[in-house]
């Protein structure tokens, strides 16, 4: 492992008279901008035209400014926008208003990666990616810790990106978990991979394969849905907490036991190799290739796989379940984009 960095090791007063510009509120945005500030970093949101989030900026006591100016003004360009908008925004609005010595950031390699953004040669282009959701991000800064990052530096102009990117690392709060190093390739193509075929893809079809397996052999839906879904969160918070060690502490030893001798029935060999085909399409610029021509089509076939599974029984039983549970926060019950 590389140097893994936290909160003495690094120097926030780098960011003394700097600016940051944010660019978008999104999930990432609001939790960059939120922390910056309250770690006493001067920050200036960035929006297009007709931006649905800049009330929600500006409410939260942000001055938002478009793109290009808070470009102009600033001394950190951070682009939180979707990934498939970045390059467009980049072309129309950034890349005519970088000046000498800026630094161009990210939290995602995909752009630089897949060579989609090409920076000029006089900025720093680094790359701060939080190993959690934006929403985390801004959540565990509140309650004092951190969510890790991973930093990276693709160009080093000013020959202090280390010290600009570690600072701008600790504002968002990440050193207090720990922030080690990678680059745009490895993190781009483990990103991805994870989200691919562990944590967003992977996850998911477990828990509908499981759902469906126990709804199909005729037992109740909603006995079904505690069981692969909700309790996944109670299992995983002790993973997280303790590792496979302190999740199989806590749980029976016939739990244990079925866990040694089931599991690899359910993730054989085949899965493993689907797992190696879904590498294979990151490193080999498959996916993106897929996902960037997806965009350019309007985005089609992925809206009609968002709405479908909205639609899936699990999808429905677990709404009805959610209304009832009193412990949940209204707007996180239902949370869809575009249905
Ligand atoms: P979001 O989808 O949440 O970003 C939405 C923001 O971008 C909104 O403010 C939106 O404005 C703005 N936006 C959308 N389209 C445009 C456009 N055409 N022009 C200008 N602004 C636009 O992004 P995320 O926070 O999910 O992702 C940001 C970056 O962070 C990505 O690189 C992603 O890979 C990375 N990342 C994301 C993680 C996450 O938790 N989501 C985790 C780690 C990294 P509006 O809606 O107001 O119009
Ligand atoms: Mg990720
Ligand atoms: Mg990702």
């Amino acid at each position: 492992m590389k140097k893994m960095y936290h909160e003495n090791d690094v120097n926030l007063g780098v960011l003394n008279n700097k600016k940051v510009a944010v660019l978008g509120y999104g999930s990432q945005g609001h939790a960059h901008a939120q922390n910056l500030r309250d770690s006493g970093v001067d920050v200036v949101v960035g929006l297009h035209e007709g931006s649905k989030s800049r009330n929600k900026a500006m409410n939260d006591g942000f001055k938002v400014k478009s793109v290009a100016d808070a470009t102009k003004e600033s001394d950190i360009v951070m682009l939180l926008l979707p990934d498939t908008v970045q390059k467009q925004v980049y072309e129309e609005s950034v890349r005519d208003n970088l000046r000498e010595g800026q630094t161009l950031a990210f939290a995602h390699g995909f752009n630089i990666h897949y060579n989609r953004i090409t920076p000029p040669d006089f900025v720093d282009v680094v790359m701060v990616a939080p190993k959690g959701p934006g929403h985390l991000v801004r959540s565990v800064f509140k309650s004092g810790s951190g969510v890790p990052a991973l930093f990276a530096i693709e160009q080093d102009y000013t020959q202090n990106a280390k010290d600009t990117v570690l600072a701008y690392a600790k504002g968002i709060g990440a050193t207090r978990a720990g922030v080690l190093e990678t680059t745009f390739k490895e993190e781009t193509e483990t990103d991805l991979f994870g989200e691919q075929a562990v944590l967003c893809g992977g996850v998911s079809e477990l828990i509908k394969s499981g759902f469906r397996t126990l709804v199909d052999a005729g037992y109740q839906p909603e006995v079904a849905y505690f069981e692969c879904l909700h309790e996944m969160k109670l299992v995983v918070d002790l993973m997280y907490e303790g590792g496979f060690e302190r999740m199989r502490y806590s749980i029976s030893d016939t739990a244990e036991y079925g866990d040694y001798v089931s599991g690899k029935r359910v993730i054989t060999e085949s899965v493993r190799n689907g797992m190696k085909e879904v590498l294979e399409d990151i490193q080999n610029g498959n996916f993106a290739e897929k996902w960037i021509k997806e965009n350019e089509n309007g985005c089609k076939n992925f809206l009609e796989m968002r709405n479908k599974e909205y639609e899936m029984e699990i999808s429905k039983v677990g709404r009805s379940l959610r209304n009832m549970m009193t412990f949940l926060n209204d707007e996180d019950k239902v949370c869809a984009k575009n249905c």
